[in-house]
């Protein structure tokens, strides 16, 4: 018996014991191909020399200074990196240890600069259905995720509400074109502005392209760039919750730089670190600090680890190793190969209905009827099957039940490390493909 809580009591994970580039060992010997590079976290593969080497030497010369009395090199290196050249206007970065945290600050700071610049009446937020933010309970006020709000919705914040996601698959009607689609969700978001008082909302939240939720949905042209057009007529701020899409895992640094817009406030996490260190953090416009800085002097939020020296020079070493080696050349080239490799096995497939996303984050979408697009039965856990079938065949993929609000089918995310090469991504679609169709065969 096992005395670590993990996620389900009576399904206990077998243990990993070490792992080196896509793959992780088993305690039993078994070598386990990382598609999803855990849950889109690990961007560099696994036991990258020179990330342990950085981890190594700031260990031994300096694994923690508090940031109430210190800063440190690594901190302010990875900020320098991250913000040096000020992308679409962001000018500071702040570090915290995950993507939760990262929302919790990203929603704090929403508000406290509305309040530094004398307009304390904005409180409210607009975020969208179908989406994740995080599991503490501002991230998942903000979060649509029924599934994952609904035990705990006396506790969560009505400054909250939440908008349609931009989610083609499902959301455009037949006739309808691309352009009348972005015009509906903005009219939609249009409408809640004026439902809960234009001058009143703080914020709109929204993932570019959705992660764990809808699978690697992007976006429709022009989506954005009309969101951004809402909140710039109602003088709110535009937050890009970044955390699983960014980093380059799309293909480009940050997703946002293929839509034509910048946030005002930017989450990132996992990629950011590739699971090295802990670590998250937001990137934040320039007319926010301004704001601050003529206020109050500071931002009224804080952890203990804010800035944590190892976790930022493992942050500092990932990124670097990135740019050195040209990695998101890989991701867009192997982004191509994976698209290819997935419309060529599942394009005619009776049970998949979409194939989508963008670079080295791209998912399948399960339907018991493609004309319908009728999801399979949730009860049938579905997800759950196709897991274990890859698992058996030594491959962890990251797939999620099709239950969220009855409208949408199960579908599986893959996220491979930016390192993959085109055998091992043609491996991991050969390997999907066997659990989909074993999956599917033991349901009958
Ligand atoms: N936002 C998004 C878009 C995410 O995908 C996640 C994690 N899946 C989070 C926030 C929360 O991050 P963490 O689990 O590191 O708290």
């Amino acid at each position: 018996m096992s005395h670590l809580l993990h996620r389900g009591l009576r399904d206990i994970p077998p243990q990993a014991v070490s792992a080196e580039g896509l793959i992780v060992r088993l305690a039993d010997g078994r070598e386990i191909i990382d598609a999803s590079g855990g849950a889109a976290v690990s961007c560099l593969g696994h036991g990258h020399p020179r990330v342990i080497a950085a981890l190594r030497a700031q260990v031994e010369t300096l694994p923690f200074a508090y940031n109430g009395f210190f800063t440190t090199a690594p901190a302010e290196a990875l900020a320098d990196r991250l913000v040096g050249a000020a992308p679409g206007g962001l000018t500071h970065a702040y570090f915290v240890s995950g993507g939760s945290e990262a929302n919790e600050a990203a929603i704090k700071l929403a508000r406290q600069y509305f309040v530094e610049i004398g307009q304390t009446q904005r409180h409210r937020f607009i975020a969208r259905r179908q989406s994740y933010h995080g599991n503490t309970l501002g991230a998942l006020s903000a979060g649509g995720n029924m599934a994952r709000r609904a035990l705990y919705q006396p506790l969560l914040s009505d400054a909250f509400s939440h908008v349609s996601p931009a989610f083609a698959y499902r959301g455009q009607e037949p006739a309808q074109s691309e352009a009348d689609y972005v015009a509906r969700l903005a009219a939609e978001l249009e409408a809640e502005f004026q439902r809960v008082g234009p001058d009143r909302v703080a914020a709109f939240i929204a993932e570019p392209v959705v992660g764990a939720t809808l699978g690697a949905a992007t976006a429709p042209a022009g989506y954005f760039q009309a969101m951004r057009a809402v909140c710039d007529r109602h003088g709110a701020l535009l937050l890009l919750d970044e955390v699983m899409c960014g980093m380059g895992r799309t293909g480009t640094l940050h997703a946002w730089e293929q839509e034509g817009v910048a946030p005002d406030i930017q989450m990132i996490a996992k990629g950011l670190g590739g699971g090295y260190q802990p670590i998250g953090g937001i990137l934040i416009s320039g007319r926010i600090i301004a704001a601050l800085e003529a206020g109050s002097g500071a931002f009224a939020h804080g952890h203990t680890y804010l800035a944590h020296a190892t976790a930022c020079a493992a942050a500092l070493a990932v990124q670097q190793v990135i740019a050195d080696d040209d990695l998101l050349a890989n991701v867009r080239a192997m982004g191509i190969r994976l698209d290819d490799r997935l419309r060529a096995r599942f394009g005619n497939h009776a049970h998949i209905g979409d194939v989508r996303g963008r670079g080295l984050f791209q998912a399948i979408e399960l339907v018991a009827d493609r004309d319908t697009k009728t999801p399979f039965d949730p009860g049938l856990r579905l997800h759950e099957r196709i897991k274990a079938e890859a698992f058996a065949r030594g491959m962890a993929c990251y797939p999620m039940g099709g239950t969220i609000d009855g409208r949408r089918g199960d579908h599986v995310l893959l996220a491979p490390p930016y390192i993959a090469t085109g055998a091992e991504i043609d491996r991991i679609v050969e390997i999907l493909g066997e659990a989909v169709d074993a999956a599917i065969w033991s349901v009958g």
